[in-house]
């Protein structure tokens, strides 16, 4: 028997999806003369401000719609950070208590703002045994991501169905992938359960293990980008839309600049896409500004001149 509070809630998280708009499509400028045009699918303007909105709706969804979120149910999750305040809005439309599980270094602003709370943990890696403790304890239910996201009913609400109905071509699947990260080495290996231990310092992506989410046989090819490219490209797509966008905007950009590399040698015209994950004027204080890249080490310098010299000048990458 569905509730007649599961059946109000999962009409509440429908409406929300209907009255949210397609994210845009922005034309980044390439030098005139190649046959390849590159286009940014901006997430930065979903409601909660980043690409998570999607996936922590259709994940409540489907827990509601299964039974392992009931009225008054408390919603644990483990995350690096970047899942927490879409989750914490959901939580809070539907009226449910909610706690994410994150590494020490993140912050928990956002979640708090929303109503939600935050358990802080160390090293990264113990986020999941402590949020699935945690949900144990209280009742609660662990919405678990990472493993999740390999499985979830969009409802509508998928990034790439709404793409495909914004361009004229199917686009070809690239994946980024920063330094600490898991999924390259994984992906590159084929070791399903390859771990690294190291938390990323690109805010929003990369992993220290291999998450049950990511399926490298669907993954046609995974770029590894230096976290200092990374920065220098935030800067550059920040310099060209006016964006305060976050580092990992940056990964995508160099990923698909490689990826145009590639397509131009190889004389293929067509349209690549990537995603801009997030906007938000808290990244002016992050990756545009040149003392937090120096105090972790980042010489952004370097590949920025590579960027210009590709992008102003069309000289060779
Ligand atoms: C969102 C996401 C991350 C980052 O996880 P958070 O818990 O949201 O910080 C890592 N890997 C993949 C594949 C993701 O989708």
């Amino acid at each position: 028997m569905i509730s007649a509070w599961a059946v109000e809630a999962v009409a509440r998280l429908d409406a929300e999806r209907e009255r949210t708009p397609a994210t845009p499509l922005r034309r980044f400028p390439l030098p005139d003369g190649w046959q390849v045009r590159l286009w940014l699918k901006d997430e930065s303007t979903q409601p909660t401000g980043s690409l998570k909105h999607r996936l922590a709706r259709a994940l409540f969804r489907q827990a509601i719609a299964s039974g392992r979120i009931a009225e008054g149910t408390t919603v644990v999750e483990a995350t690096g950070g970047a899942m927490a305040v879409a989750q914490a809005h959901f939580a809070r439309l539907l009226g449910l208590p909610y706690i994410a599980v994150m590494p020490e270094k993140s912050s928990g602003e956002g979640v708090e703002r929303l109503g939600g709370t935050c358990r802080h943990v160390d090293p990264p890696l113990a986020i999941y045994g402590e949020a699935e403790k945690l949900a144990e304890e209280v009742g609660g239910h662990y919405l678990d991501h990472y493993a999740a996201a390999a499985a979830v009913d969009w409802h509508g609400g998928d990034l790439a169905e709404e793409l495909f109905g914004q361009v004229a071509e199917c686009p070809h699947w690239v994946v980024v992938d920063p330094e600490n990260s898991a999924y390259f080495p994984g992906w590159a290996s084929g070791a399903a359960d390859y771990s690294t231990g190291m938390p990323s310092r690109i805010e929003g992506i990369g992993r220290p293990r291999m998450e049950p989410g990511f399926v490298p046989d669907l993954v046609d090819l995974v770029v590894p980008v230096p976290d200092a490219a990374s920065v220098a490209a935030a800067r550059r797509v920040r310099q060209d839309t006016g964006l305060p966008v976050g580092a990992a905007t940056g990964t995508n950009l160099w990923g698909a600049l490689e990826l145009i590399t590639r397509m131009r040698a190889q004389h293929v015209r067509g349209d690549v896409v990537t995603v801009i994950g997030d906007a938000d004027p808290r990244h002016l204080r992050t990756c545009h500004d040149d003392a937090w890249a120096e105090s972790r080490g980042l010489d952004w310098r370097p590949h920025a001149t590579r960027l210009e010299r590709l992008l102003d000048h069309g000289e060779p990458w």
